[in-house]
Protein backbone atom coordinates (compact mmCIF):
# COMPACT_ATOMS: atom_id res chain seq x y z
CA UNK A 1 0.00 0.00 0.00
CA UNK A 2 1.13 3.25 -0.88
CA UNK A 3 -0.78 5.91 1.59
CA UNK A 4 -0.35 9.54 -0.12
CA UNK A 5 -3.07 11.18 2.27
CA UNK A 6 -1.33 12.68 4.92
CA UNK A 7 -3.12 15.79 5.25
CA UNK A 8 -5.94 13.76 6.54
CA UNK A 9 -4.24 12.34 9.14
CA UNK A 10 -0.50 10.81 9.55
CA UNK A 11 0.63 7.80 10.74
CA UNK A 12 2.21 7.90 14.59
CA UNK A 13 5.91 8.04 14.35
CA UNK A 14 7.04 4.92 17.03
CA UNK A 15 8.89 7.53 18.71
CA UNK A 16 5.73 8.84 19.77
CA UNK A 17 4.05 5.37 20.35
CA UNK A 18 6.97 4.86 22.76
CA UNK A 19 6.51 8.26 24.67
CA UNK A 20 2.52 7.61 24.99
CA UNK A 21 2.60 3.86 26.08
CA UNK A 22 3.43 3.98 29.82
CA UNK A 23 0.47 6.81 30.08
CA UNK A 24 -2.11 4.43 28.47
CA UNK A 25 -1.30 1.53 31.26
CA UNK A 26 0.94 2.24 34.49
CA UNK A 27 1.36 5.57 34.38
CA UNK A 28 -2.49 6.89 34.95
CA UNK A 29 -2.75 9.26 37.36
CA UNK A 30 -4.98 11.73 37.55
CA UNK A 31 -3.05 15.37 36.62
CA UNK A 32 -5.26 17.51 38.98
CA UNK A 33 -4.68 14.94 41.99
CA UNK A 34 -2.23 16.13 44.45
CA UNK A 35 -0.57 12.74 45.13
CA UNK A 36 2.80 11.00 43.54
CA UNK A 37 0.74 9.65 40.37
CA UNK A 38 -1.32 12.67 40.03
CA UNK A 39 2.26 14.99 40.21
CA UNK A 40 3.65 12.30 37.78
CA UNK A 41 1.11 13.18 34.92
CA UNK A 42 1.21 16.59 35.30
CA UNK A 43 4.83 16.81 34.99
CA UNK A 44 4.12 15.02 31.62
CA UNK A 45 0.98 17.55 30.51
CA UNK A 46 4.18 20.61 31.52
CA UNK A 47 6.77 19.02 29.72
CA UNK A 48 4.60 18.36 26.52
CA UNK A 49 3.49 22.02 26.59
CA UNK A 50 6.76 23.09 26.86
CA UNK A 51 7.79 21.37 23.53
CA UNK A 52 4.42 22.62 21.80
CA UNK A 53 5.59 26.02 23.21
CA UNK A 54 9.25 25.91 22.15
CA UNK A 55 8.27 24.73 18.64
CA UNK A 56 5.53 27.28 18.06
CA UNK A 57 7.30 30.51 19.81
CA UNK A 58 4.71 30.73 22.67
CA UNK A 59 4.67 31.05 26.69
CA UNK A 60 3.40 27.68 27.93
CA UNK A 61 0.50 29.56 29.45
CA UNK A 62 -0.40 30.32 26.24
CA UNK A 63 -1.01 26.83 24.84
CA UNK A 64 -4.67 24.55 25.88
CA UNK A 65 -4.83 21.44 25.04
CA UNK A 66 -7.80 20.30 23.60
CA UNK A 67 -9.19 17.20 21.75
CA UNK A 68 -8.10 18.51 18.45
CA UNK A 69 -8.24 21.03 15.83
CA UNK A 70 -11.95 21.07 15.31
CA UNK A 71 -11.98 22.07 19.24
CA UNK A 72 -9.30 24.90 19.38
CA UNK A 73 -11.13 26.48 15.97
CA UNK A 74 -14.54 25.67 17.83
CA UNK A 75 -12.89 27.19 21.06
CA UNK A 76 -10.98 30.25 19.42
CA UNK A 77 -14.22 31.37 17.83
CA UNK A 78 -16.73 30.79 20.07
CA UNK A 79 -14.88 32.52 23.11
CA UNK A 80 -13.54 35.40 21.32
CA UNK A 81 -17.71 35.80 20.23
CA UNK A 82 -18.79 35.65 24.10
CA UNK A 83 -15.66 37.85 25.01
CA UNK A 84 -16.64 40.75 22.64
CA UNK A 85 -18.49 43.27 24.48
CA UNK A 86 -21.20 43.12 21.76
CA UNK A 87 -19.42 43.53 18.91
CA UNK A 88 -21.24 40.81 16.54
CA UNK A 89 -19.14 40.80 13.19
CA UNK A 90 -16.73 38.20 11.94
CA UNK A 91 -14.63 37.92 9.11
CA UNK A 92 -13.20 35.11 7.53
CA UNK A 93 -12.24 33.19 4.11
CA UNK A 94 -13.90 31.18 1.39
CA UNK A 95 -10.81 29.00 1.57
CA UNK A 96 -11.42 27.88 5.53
CA UNK A 97 -12.12 24.22 6.49
CA UNK A 98 -15.19 23.02 7.17
CA UNK A 99 -14.05 23.57 11.30
CA UNK A 100 -14.12 27.22 10.76
CA UNK A 101 -16.98 27.50 8.20
CA UNK A 102 -19.76 25.38 9.81
CA UNK A 103 -18.88 27.29 13.39
CA UNK A 104 -19.31 30.14 11.91
CA UNK A 105 -22.78 28.96 10.86
CA UNK A 106 -23.73 28.44 13.75
CA UNK A 107 -22.71 31.55 14.86
CA UNK A 108 -24.82 33.23 12.61
CA UNK A 109 -27.43 31.28 14.71
CA UNK A 110 -26.82 33.30 17.52
CA UNK A 111 -26.79 36.67 15.49
CA UNK A 112 -23.35 36.74 14.41
CA UNK A 113 -22.97 38.33 11.00
CA UNK A 114 -20.45 36.81 9.20
CA UNK A 115 -18.52 37.96 6.19
CA UNK A 116 -16.34 36.00 3.62
CA UNK A 117 -13.31 36.84 1.65
CA UNK A 118 -13.44 34.99 -1.59
CA UNK A 119 -9.79 34.72 -2.91
CA UNK A 120 -8.66 37.03 -6.22
CA UNK A 121 -8.83 35.57 -9.46
CA UNK A 122 -5.50 33.58 -8.88
CA UNK A 123 -7.01 31.98 -5.97
CA UNK A 124 -4.93 34.10 -3.42
CA UNK A 125 -6.76 35.84 -0.30
CA UNK A 126 -5.53 39.31 -0.60
CA UNK A 127 -4.31 41.54 2.89
CA UNK A 128 -6.28 44.26 0.84
CA UNK A 129 -9.29 42.20 0.54
CA UNK A 130 -9.89 41.50 4.22
CA UNK A 131 -8.80 44.59 5.63
CA UNK A 132 -11.63 46.34 3.51
CA UNK A 133 -14.37 44.11 5.43
CA UNK A 134 -13.40 45.05 8.65
CA UNK A 135 -15.77 47.50 10.89
CA UNK A 136 -15.43 48.71 14.48
CA UNK A 137 -17.76 46.67 15.24
CA UNK A 138 -15.47 43.34 13.97
CA UNK A 139 -14.50 40.96 16.79
CA UNK A 140 -12.93 38.57 15.05
CA UNK A 141 -10.42 38.14 11.72
CA UNK A 142 -10.30 34.21 11.09
CA UNK A 143 -8.46 32.96 8.29
CA UNK A 144 -5.73 29.53 7.86
CA UNK A 145 -2.52 29.44 7.74
CA UNK A 146 -2.38 26.80 4.99
CA UNK A 147 -5.10 25.58 2.97
CA UNK A 148 -5.32 21.97 3.66
CA UNK A 149 -6.82 20.97 -0.38
CA UNK A 150 -4.29 23.06 -2.30
CA UNK A 151 -0.95 23.74 0.49
CA UNK A 152 -1.58 27.73 -0.55
CA UNK A 153 0.03 29.73 1.78
CA UNK A 154 -2.02 32.66 3.32
CA UNK A 155 -0.44 36.03 4.54
CA UNK A 156 -1.60 35.46 8.09
CA UNK A 157 0.88 38.15 9.68
CA UNK A 158 0.42 40.95 7.10
CA UNK A 159 -3.52 40.39 7.46
CA UNK A 160 -3.22 40.29 11.67
CA UNK A 161 -0.79 43.39 11.20
CA UNK A 162 -2.80 45.54 8.66
CA UNK A 163 -6.43 44.67 10.30
CA UNK A 164 -5.19 45.61 13.65
CA UNK A 165 -3.81 49.18 12.16
CA UNK A 166 -7.20 49.87 10.94
CA UNK A 167 -9.04 48.28 14.01
CA UNK A 168 -7.18 48.02 17.12
CA UNK A 169 -9.98 46.33 18.98
CA UNK A 170 -9.89 43.42 15.98
CA UNK A 171 -8.29 40.12 17.26
CA UNK A 172 -7.22 37.25 14.82
CA UNK A 173 -7.45 33.81 14.92
CA UNK A 174 -5.25 31.14 12.48
CA UNK A 175 -6.08 27.36 11.98
CA UNK A 176 -2.57 26.54 11.64
CA UNK A 177 -3.58 22.90 11.24
CA UNK A 178 -1.82 22.04 8.30
CA UNK A 179 0.78 24.56 8.82
CA UNK A 180 2.13 23.20 12.13
CA UNK A 181 4.36 20.65 10.04
CA UNK A 182 4.92 22.37 7.28
CA UNK A 183 6.05 26.01 8.08
CA UNK A 184 8.52 27.39 10.75
CA UNK A 185 6.11 29.33 13.10
CA UNK A 186 6.91 31.50 15.64
CA UNK A 187 3.38 33.27 17.66
CA UNK A 188 5.16 36.14 19.11
CA UNK A 189 6.33 37.73 15.97
CA UNK A 190 3.18 36.61 14.01
CA UNK A 191 0.47 39.35 15.73
CA UNK A 192 -2.47 36.84 15.79
CA UNK A 193 -4.52 36.44 18.64
CA UNK A 194 -5.39 32.77 18.56
CA UNK A 195 -3.66 29.83 16.77
CA UNK A 196 -5.69 26.17 16.28
CA UNK A 197 -3.38 22.99 16.05
CA UNK A 198 -3.80 19.43 16.01
CA UNK A 199 -1.58 16.37 16.67
CA UNK A 200 -2.98 13.87 14.22
CA UNK A 201 -1.30 15.61 10.92
CA UNK A 202 2.50 15.58 12.79
CA UNK A 203 2.87 11.99 13.36
CA UNK A 204 1.21 12.48 16.85
CA UNK A 205 -2.20 10.75 17.59
CA UNK A 206 -6.29 11.70 17.22
CA UNK A 207 -8.15 13.44 19.29
CA UNK A 208 -5.46 16.16 20.63
CA UNK A 209 -4.80 19.70 19.77
CA UNK A 210 -4.02 23.09 21.11
CA UNK A 211 -5.45 26.55 21.22
CA UNK A 212 -2.85 29.15 21.73
CA UNK A 213 -4.16 32.30 23.63
CA UNK A 214 -1.74 35.12 23.41
CA UNK A 215 -1.45 36.79 26.45
CA UNK A 216 -3.90 39.40 27.50
CA UNK A 217 -6.36 38.18 24.94
CA UNK A 218 -10.05 38.90 25.00
CA UNK A 219 -11.58 35.34 25.04
CA UNK A 220 -13.76 33.43 27.18
CA UNK A 221 -14.24 29.80 28.06
CA UNK A 222 -16.35 27.32 26.38
CA UNK A 223 -16.16 24.36 28.24
CA UNK A 224 -16.80 24.38 31.97
CA UNK A 225 -16.67 21.93 34.67
CA UNK A 226 -13.20 21.65 36.18
CA UNK A 227 -10.37 23.79 37.01
CA UNK A 228 -8.51 22.00 34.45
CA UNK A 229 -6.15 23.76 32.15
CA UNK A 230 -6.25 27.01 33.57
CA UNK A 231 -9.87 27.21 33.65
CA UNK A 232 -9.90 27.24 29.89
CA UNK A 233 -11.05 23.92 29.08
CA UNK A 234 -12.57 21.81 31.72
CA UNK A 235 -12.32 18.24 32.03
CA UNK A 236 -9.57 15.68 32.79
CA UNK A 237 -6.70 15.78 30.00
CA UNK A 238 -5.99 13.29 27.69
CA UNK A 239 -2.31 12.61 29.23
CA UNK A 240 -1.27 9.92 26.84
CA UNK A 241 -2.46 12.09 23.78
CA UNK A 242 -1.27 15.28 25.19
CA UNK A 243 2.47 13.65 25.61
CA UNK A 244 2.17 12.07 22.43
CA UNK A 245 1.67 15.45 21.00
CA UNK A 246 4.30 16.92 22.53
CA UNK A 247 6.65 14.11 21.51
CA UNK A 248 5.74 14.97 17.99
CA UNK A 249 6.74 18.34 17.48
CA UNK A 250 9.60 17.82 19.51
CA UNK A 251 11.25 15.36 16.86
CA UNK A 252 9.63 17.72 14.19
CA UNK A 253 11.50 20.60 15.70
CA UNK A 254 15.02 18.45 16.45
CA UNK A 255 14.86 17.14 12.58
CA UNK A 256 12.96 20.38 10.75
CA UNK A 257 15.72 20.64 8.05
CA UNK A 258 15.80 17.39 6.82
CA UNK A 259 12.33 16.84 6.91
CA UNK A 260 11.34 19.56 4.63
CA UNK A 261 13.93 18.19 2.12
CA UNK A 262 12.58 15.08 2.60
CA UNK A 263 8.91 15.95 1.75
CA UNK A 264 10.33 18.79 -1.30
CA UNK A 265 12.26 15.71 -2.36
CA UNK A 266 8.85 13.40 -2.39
CA UNK A 267 6.92 16.43 -3.76
CA UNK A 268 9.12 16.65 -7.03
CA UNK A 269 9.61 12.92 -7.21
CA UNK A 270 5.86 12.66 -7.57
CA UNK A 271 5.51 15.56 -10.10
CA UNK A 272 8.20 14.48 -12.10
CA UNK A 273 6.66 11.30 -12.61
CA UNK A 274 3.84 12.57 -13.82
CA UNK A 275 5.29 14.27 -16.22
CA UNK A 276 4.54 13.07 -19.93
CA UNK A 277 0.56 12.53 -19.51
CA UNK A 278 -1.19 15.18 -21.27
CA UNK A 279 -3.82 17.25 -19.40
CA UNK A 280 -2.12 17.16 -16.08
CA UNK A 281 -2.50 20.94 -14.14
CA UNK A 282 -0.82 21.05 -10.79
CA UNK A 283 -3.98 23.45 -8.69
CA UNK A 284 -1.88 23.64 -5.94
CA UNK A 285 0.54 27.04 -6.31
CA UNK A 286 4.14 26.75 -6.88
CA UNK A 287 4.90 28.60 -3.62
CA UNK A 288 2.16 26.35 -1.67
CA UNK A 289 4.17 23.89 1.54
CA UNK A 290 5.78 20.68 0.07
CA UNK A 291 3.72 18.30 1.46
CA UNK A 292 0.12 18.90 -0.62
CA UNK A 293 0.10 18.61 -4.24
CA UNK A 294 -3.49 19.33 -5.90
CA UNK A 295 -3.42 17.71 -9.63
CA UNK A 296 -6.14 18.23 -12.44
CA UNK A 297 -6.54 15.06 -14.15
CA UNK A 298 -8.69 16.62 -17.49
CA UNK A 299 -11.66 14.21 -17.94
CA UNK A 300 -11.16 12.04 -15.61
CA UNK A 301 -13.77 11.73 -12.54
CA UNK A 302 -11.68 12.18 -9.40
CA UNK A 303 -14.34 9.67 -8.08
CA UNK A 304 -13.76 6.76 -10.41
CA UNK A 305 -10.06 7.70 -10.27
CA UNK A 306 -9.61 7.44 -6.26
CA UNK A 307 -11.45 4.07 -6.61
CA UNK A 308 -9.11 2.52 -8.96
CA UNK A 309 -5.90 3.77 -7.28
CA UNK A 310 -7.90 2.17 -3.99
CA UNK A 311 -7.93 -1.11 -5.64
CA UNK A 312 -3.81 -0.87 -6.60
CA UNK A 313 -2.84 -0.03 -3.52
CA UNK A 314 -2.71 3.50 -3.63
CA UNK A 315 -4.48 5.99 -1.46
CA UNK A 316 -5.00 10.08 -1.86
CA UNK A 317 -8.30 12.25 -1.89
CA UNK A 318 -10.30 14.41 -3.62
CA UNK A 319 -10.11 17.19 -0.99
CA UNK A 320 -10.35 17.44 2.64
CA UNK A 321 -10.95 14.33 4.79
CA UNK A 322 -14.44 15.27 5.92
CA UNK A 323 -15.82 15.75 2.39
CA UNK A 324 -14.70 13.01 0.66
CA UNK A 325 -17.20 10.93 1.81
CA UNK A 326 -19.83 12.81 0.81
CA UNK A 327 -20.14 13.49 -3.57
CA UNK A 328 -19.75 17.25 -2.93
CA UNK A 329 -17.42 19.52 -4.69
CA UNK A 330 -14.63 20.64 -2.91
CA UNK A 331 -15.52 24.64 -1.97
CA UNK A 332 -11.84 25.34 -1.53
CA UNK A 333 -11.20 24.63 -5.69
CA UNK A 334 -14.90 26.06 -6.60
CA UNK A 335 -13.72 29.54 -4.59
CA UNK A 336 -10.06 29.52 -6.43
CA UNK A 337 -12.78 29.58 -9.52
CA UNK A 338 -11.97 26.62 -11.36
CA UNK A 339 -14.93 25.53 -13.11
CA UNK A 340 -16.70 22.46 -11.67
CA UNK A 341 -15.39 20.05 -14.50
CA UNK A 342 -11.83 20.96 -12.98
CA UNK A 343 -12.94 20.78 -9.51
CA UNK A 344 -14.78 17.21 -10.45
CA UNK A 345 -11.59 16.14 -11.91
CA UNK A 346 -9.44 16.91 -9.30
CA UNK A 347 -7.11 14.62 -6.82
CA UNK A 348 -4.99 15.75 -3.66
CA UNK A 349 -1.60 13.78 -2.80
CA UNK A 350 0.00 14.62 0.48
CA UNK A 351 3.35 12.84 1.52
CA UNK A 352 4.72 12.09 4.93
CA UNK A 353 8.36 11.25 6.16
CA UNK A 354 7.29 8.02 5.75
CA UNK A 355 7.27 7.91 2.25
CA UNK A 356 9.88 7.29 0.49
CA UNK A 357 11.02 8.89 -3.15
CA UNK A 358 10.17 5.31 -4.77
CA UNK A 359 7.28 4.67 -3.28
CA UNK A 360 5.57 8.07 -4.60
CA UNK A 361 7.41 7.64 -7.79
CA UNK A 362 5.59 4.13 -7.99
CA UNK A 363 2.36 6.01 -6.94
CA UNK A 364 2.76 8.38 -9.66
CA UNK A 365 2.86 5.78 -11.86
CA UNK A 366 0.00 3.86 -11.19
CA UNK A 367 -1.53 7.02 -11.31
CA UNK A 368 -0.48 7.94 -14.68
CA UNK A 369 -1.43 4.29 -15.82
CA UNK A 370 -4.98 4.65 -14.19
CA UNK A 371 -5.56 7.55 -15.99
CA UNK A 372 -4.77 6.84 -19.44
CA UNK A 373 -6.61 3.89 -19.36
CA UNK A 374 -9.80 5.75 -17.97
CA UNK A 375 -9.16 8.20 -21.07
CA UNK A 376 -9.15 5.37 -23.62
N1 LIG B 1 -8.27 22.58 10.00
C1 LIG B 1 -7.61 22.04 8.98
C2 LIG B 1 -6.95 22.94 7.98
C3 LIG B 1 -7.53 20.66 8.83
O1 LIG B 1 -6.88 20.13 7.80
C4 LIG B 1 -8.16 19.84 9.81
C5 LIG B 1 -8.14 18.38 9.68
O2 LIG B 1 -8.75 17.79 8.84
C6 LIG B 1 -8.83 20.46 10.87
C7 LIG B 1 -8.87 21.83 10.93
C8 LIG B 1 -9.52 19.66 11.92
O3 LIG B 1 -8.60 19.06 12.82
P1 LIG B 1 -9.02 17.80 13.71
O4 LIG B 1 -9.15 16.65 12.76
O5 LIG B 1 -7.89 17.61 14.67
O6 LIG B 1 -10.29 18.14 14.39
Amino acid sequence: MIYLDNAATTQVHPDVFEAMQPYLALQYGNPSSIHAFGRAAKAALDKARAQLASFVGAYPQELTFTSGGTEAIHAALFGSFLASGGRKHLVTTALEHHAVLHTCDFLRTLGCEVTIVEPAADGRIRVEDVVERVRPDTFLVSVMAVNNETGAVLPVTDIARAVKEKVPTVQVHSDMVQALGTLRLDLHESAVDFASFSGHKVYGPKGVGALYIRKGSNWKAVLHGGAQERERRAGTENVAGIVGFGAAVHRLHEHWDAHIRHIIGLRDAFWRALQGLPGVTRNSPQDAVPSILNVWFEGVRSDTLLMRLDMAGVAASAGSACTAGSLEPSHVLQACGYPDERVRQSIRFSFSEFNSEEEVTRGAEITRDIVQELRR
